[in-house]
């Protein structure tokens, strides 16, 4: 048996994107000593880093409006408690990024006295880099170390609670196991597990994978935001049977709404001393996001779980680490390395199920494909793996993808209506009477427990007419419906 390397911490931050360095940075800042850890090379693109650079801008006396946007936007899947925390975060964490040196264009107002959105000035590729970069310096003389080429594999729980963190070194080929009492996962969203995505390399959702392993509730996983043709939406819901191997040539998935079910101090519930930060984290958008809200999202549910994590360092006793989670956790890591099979075809294999089955042009016939085409190749994932840097990572994703895809299917299969960026080809229009409701899913000894739960409705009450399209990218113009406030 490979023998594990150990490190010992207080927080481990998986994920180098802007949800996990301003997590590691506000952990830091609050005393504890941290390792933030990316399984892609140092500057590799990230969603982040690809970000086109509009973050959402309000002030005391827009808050309420942008409340307002953002629950309708969502059409009420939201939830209100996480939407008023982040609409009272906004100005702080713009000015956490202005302490940080980030300059930013004039804020931009979708109309007078309205929130809107602000653009960071340094523009061009990859210009969130220089966002991330920022967030680094402001790291410097905090006990923060940065680890690339660092897969994570699973969160180690012992009675409930957080104890530490199994991982791979791609280059050094061996398992690396944190000793640590708090988990961030930063690691973004899902939409890479689709052949088709504007998101970059590794965005597969692993976070969400890991955190269903530990235990922990996951939240409207179906609600997934596709770029797409405005003027194909109409036809994606009257004749997606009929057009279909056209409007499958169409499109890509963008950003993933749900995820990690969190509380307002990011925290993910049962399990205790798991955060969960950014993209990879659920329930706050509901069924469509503004514009610029998903950054804005990064900077605060990041320095949330930050700041709660360093708060609880002096307050909590920490969990022991058994040795034999240790050595169950290396074994894993040792099938992987031993993997004879190269895991690309799988890796490709999968993406395309997710498109075919559950992308923009879905139906409950195309799901249940999915299903079964999932439940297929699982033989075959025991196997992919090898001893190549490549190989590794490929094989940890693939893993972790058909987790992923497996969940999106079968909370996908309970959703049956039409709202914000969710659409069903087979139940084209929103249902309030039956769906307003969250989807959760939570591993149970018997596979995989879904439960349908009431709206966290806090301040509005009364839900308007659901638009239909991607939020960020607009909505179908529906008979008789004025154009929509900017947004
Ligand atoms: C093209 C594009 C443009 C966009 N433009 C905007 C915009 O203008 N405004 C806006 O608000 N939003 C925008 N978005 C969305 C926004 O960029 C993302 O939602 C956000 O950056 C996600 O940040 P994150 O920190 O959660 O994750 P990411 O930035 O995706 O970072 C994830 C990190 O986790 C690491 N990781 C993943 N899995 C593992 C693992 N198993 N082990 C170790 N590390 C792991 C990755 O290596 C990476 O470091 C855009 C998205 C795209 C794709």
């Amino acid at each position: 048996m490979l023998k594990p390397k150990m490190i010992d911490c207080d927080v481990v931050v998986v994920g180098t994107g802007a949800a996990g360095m301003m997590a590691a940075l506000t952990a830091a800042e609050a005393g504890a000593q941290v390792y933030c850890i990316s399984k892609l090379p140092y500057r590799a693109p990230s969603c982040t880093t690809r970000a086109y650079g509009d973050i959402t801008w309000c002030d005391r006396a827009t808050r309420d409006e942008l409340f307002r946007q953002v629950v309708e936007t969502g059409g009420f899947l939201g939830n209100q408690d996480l939407v008023d925390r982040f609409v009272h975060s906004v100005p702080r964490a713009l000015a956490k990024l202005r302490v940080l040196g980030a300059q930013f264009d004039e804020p931009k107002p979708a109309a007078e006295g309205m929130p809107g959105t602000v653009r960071w000035s340094y523009r061009g590729t990859d210009s969130g880099q220089d966002l991330l970069d920022r967030i680094h310096a402001g790291a410097r003389g905090h006990r923060i170390t940065f680890m690339y080429g660092l897969a994570a594999v699973e969160v180690l729980v012992n009675r409930g609670a957080v104890c530490g963190l199994s991982t791979i070194g791609l280059k050094a080929r061996e398992p690396v196991i944190f000793r640590a009492p708090w988990v961030v996962l930063a690691t973004g969203g899902g939409a890479g597990i689709f052949a088709r995505t504007d998101n970059p390399a590794g965005t597969t959702g692993d976070g969400i994978a890991m955190a269903w392993d530990a235990g922990a509730d996951l939240i409207d996983l179906e609600l997934i935001s596709f770029g797409y043709p405005q003027a194909r939406i109409a036809d994606v819901l009257a004749r997606g049977e009929e057009l279909r191997e056209e409007l499958l040539g169409l499109g890509y998935a963008h950003y993933f709404l749900g995820g990690v079910r969190v509380d307002t101090r990011a925290e993910s519930g049962p399990l205790s001393g798991l955060y969960a930060a950014g993209e990879v984290a659920g329930g706050l958008f509901g069924a469509a996001r503004l514009g610029g809200s998903a950054l804005a999202d990064c900077l605060i549910s990041g320095r949330q779980a930050g700041d709660w994590a360093g708060y609880d360092l002096g307050r909590l006793e920490r969990t022991e680490l058994p040795e034999n989670l240790v050595a169950a956790a290396a074994d894993r890591v040792e099938t992987i390395l031993r993997g004879n099979d190269w895991p690309g075809p799988l890796h490709e294999r999968i993406r395309e199920i997710c498109w075919r089955g559950l992308g923009p042009v879905k139906t409950e016939a195309s799901i249940t494909r999915a299903l079964e085409e999932l439940d297929e190749i699982a033989p075959e994932i025991a196997f992919c793996g090898g001893a190549e840097r490549e190989a590794i990572r490929l094989a940890v994703e693939v893993r972790q993808m058909h987790t992923v895809a497996e969940l999106v299917a079968r909370a996908s299969l309970e959703r049956r209506e039409t709202r914000g960026c969710y659409w069903r080809a087979d139940c084209p229009e929103p249902d309030d009477e039956t769906q307003l409701r969250s989807i959760v899913v939570r591993k149970a000894r018997s596979g995989c427990e879904i439960s349908s739960q009431p709206l966290v409705w806090s301040r509005l009450t009364q839900p308007t007419e659901p638009r239909i399209g991607a939020g960020c990218f607009g909505y179908l113009q529906r008979q008789g419906e004025d154009q929509p406030r900017p947004s």
